[in-house]
């Protein structure tokens, strides 16, 4: 079986990822083996007694932002666990996370998330020791943790041997720069509602055609700039 691809999360949450973790798709790539991701909390980094990993802001301001000691001291640590990984910035002035820029860190030698909290990071750190920054949409999160979280359910998926069925992941939505076509399930028919015709026929070619325009028809109504990118 091909070697597990190594996530590192640096936090000062990483109760946060109990859940998300072990369950569903996720708990059975780590569990299999395809996927490992280590915990790390920057507040082991901390040297004074109180494990102080936060100050208040030069300039003054509202909040407070993230000590670069710790921080530095566990980005050096996972540098050396993990020394070809990128090491990531969750931020919301990063680069948009699009399907994208999930399967190409899928190819990396692993990654080194970086979740920030109250008003971010010491800028020292975001310009010396991180390599990319990465949002996941323009709205305000309270941590980076639910940001690493999407990264890593979205970057599994590419793994090898994570999905059963590969098919599943080149026909989805933005994989082939269209939203995917509407899906029906049992029973052929639901409160008066039933499920067109041409699923029914056992026609592939048919369905298939059915298929590529729906998701054509679909994406230019609500996604017209999908279409434009081409
Ligand atoms: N003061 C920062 C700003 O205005 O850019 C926002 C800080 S936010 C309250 C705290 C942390 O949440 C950030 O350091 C970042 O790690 C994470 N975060 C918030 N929104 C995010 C987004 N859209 N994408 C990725 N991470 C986000």
């Amino acid at each position: 079986m091909s070697q597990s691809f190594k996530i590192r999360i640096l936090t000062l949450f990483p109760e946060f990822f109990d859940s998300p973790l072990s369950t569903s798709l996720t708990g059975k790539a780590i569990e299999r083996g395809h996927l490992e991701v280590e915990l790390v909390d920057i507040r082991d980094f901390a040297t004074d007694k109180h494990r102080k990993c936060d100050d208040i802001p030069y300039g003054g301001g509202a909040g407070m932002v993230m000590k670069p000691e710790p921080l530095v001291a566990a980005l050096e640590d996972a540098r050396e666990a993990l020394p070809d990984a990128p090491r990531i910035l969750l931020t919301p002035q990063g680069e948009p996370f699009e399907q994208a820029t999930s399967v190409s860190l899928a190819d990396e030698a692993g990654l080194i998330l970086v979740c920030g909290r109250y008003e971010g990071i010491d800028e020292r750190v975001r310009q010396n020791w991180i390599d990319r920054e990465i949002s996941i949409g323009d709205y305000v999160l309270t941590g980076g943790e639910v940001a690493a979280l999407v990264v890593v359910d979205s970057v599994m998926r590419h793994l090898p041997g994570v999905l059963g069925n590969q098919e599943s992941v080149t026909e989805e939505s933005f994989s082939e720069g269209m939203l995917e076509y509407p899906q029906y399930t049992r029973p052929r028919s639901f409160r008066g509602h039933d499920v067109p015709d041409i699923l029914l026929s056992g026609h592939h070619e048919n369905i298939e055609n059915w298929r590529r325009e729906k998701a054509l028809q679909r994406t230019r109504e609500r996604r017209p700039d999908l279409l434009d990118d081409e």
